[in-house]
């Protein structure tokens, strides 16, 4: 459905879990969170539910997020019952691929379309630092895996880290800058497209210093030669695609806070608590748990979440190029209230 500021919400990113089988020092605590009690959590068929009332208002992609949705017992199951709503065209899954290689028969029979793994460095042991203790070995076995089934998409996602002083899970020197060189490898070989995501200002993240887009592009052409962007509409979001001359796959670049793209944004979030996020940033959010438990039967369940579609703020304010937008509330997107959880709790 069109929103107030007539961008087209068709993508709904849904966590089934806030829990993860590791610690990327961006995102969770060393310690993790306090895992919210499997009760609270929606269950598969509160989760379809809301797909299909999702749909009805336009909604046509989904992907499954966590936390790491791996962990989640059954997952190939809510890819089915997904992929069998009308109208949803795509089911797709972002995962750290630790576990991927067990279970990706399974969600493949299931229907699944792609998958984004998230792989920050090929390096062992920076691997091991970044996550906390992850094993970078079962991560590729993961990729391999989803790499040898023919007609899934398999992009890799990575968020490169700035060091800053004693903190040594970053990279800014050459020699680190190989990181990103041997990352591209993967998709000079063909085996999946490689994304550079900047770090964004939330939850662990605020504290953590990223790497520009720009500034990546730059390190690869000075190896690879000069990037031809791609043009025409490519995958669900806002990466912004180039081609590498004998390269296979392409690099993308997600850039949201040196290049804001709010104003194309077409997504909504739900959380495994089942919280409709219409904006990363803010804290806003319809609390379907409590209409879905309560008897509230589907014409009010489309009702709340048409508002919150429709409600979407007009940016985010993670600090460059914002320009001030009004909700229809005729409140302005400064007043919104921050969220304050880390990015495995809110579904990244
Ligand atoms: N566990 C799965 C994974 O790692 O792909 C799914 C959830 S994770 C929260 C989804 C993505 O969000 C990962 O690629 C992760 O690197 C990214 N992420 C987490 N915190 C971030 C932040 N502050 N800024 C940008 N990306 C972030
Ligand atoms: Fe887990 Fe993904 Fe967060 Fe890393 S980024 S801690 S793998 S949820």
């Amino acid at each position: 459905m069109i929103d107030q500021f007539g961008r087209n919400v068709d993508y709904m990113r849904v966590s089934v879990t806030d829990r993860c089988n590791l610690r990327c020092v961006y995102c969770m605590p060393a310690e993790g969170v306090a895992s919210v009690p499997h009760e609270q959590i929606l269950t598969f068929d509160e989760i379809a539910r809301v797909c299909r009332v999702g749909a009805e208002l336009g909604i046509r992609r989904i992907k499954l997020t966590g936390g790491e949705p791996l962990v989640r017992r059954g997952l190939p199951e809510l890819v089915g019952m997904l992929k069998g709503i009308t109208g949803i065209e795509q089911v797709t899954l972002t995962t750290n691929g630790t576990l991927l290689k067990e279970q990706i028969n399974g969600l493949v029979s299931n229907g699944l379309d792609a998958v984004n793994i998230s792989i920050d460095t090929l390096h062992p042991e920076r691997y091991r630092e970044i996550t906390r203790g992850g094993s970078v070995e079962k991560a590729l076995e993961g990729l391999d895996a989803a790499a040898a089934v023919p007609g899934l998409s398999v992009k890799v996602n990575c968020v490169p880290l700035k060091a800053t002083g004693s903190n040594l899970t970053g990279s800014n020197g050459t020699e680190e800058d190989d990181e990103y060189i041997r990352l591209a490898l993967l998709a000079k070989e063909g085996k999946a497209d490689v994304r550079f995501i900047e770090m964004m200002p939330i939850g662990l993240g605020k504290h953590f210093a990223g790497r520009g887009g720009d500034e990546i592009l730059g390190i690869l052409e000075k190896v690879y030669g000069k990037a031809e962007p791609c043009t025409g509409r490519l995958g669900n979001g806002p990466a912004e695609y180039v081609q590498f001359p004998g390269f296979r796959r392409r690099i993308g670049f997600i850039s949201a806070v040196s290049h804001q793209f709010c104003g194309r944004c077409n997504r909504v979030r739900l959380t495994s608590e089942g919280y409709l996020k219409p904006c990363l940033q803010y804290e806003r959010g319809t609390d379907l748990k409590t209409l879905l438990r309560g008897g509230a039967g589907d014409p009010e369940i489309k009702a709340a979440m048409e508002k919150a579609f429709y409600e979407k703020p007009a940016h985010h304010q993670f600090g460059v190029n914002g320009q001030p937008g009004e909700n229809s509330q005729g409140k302005s997107c400064a007043e919104e209230t921050l969220e304050t959880k880390e990015m495995s709790r809110i579904g990244g």
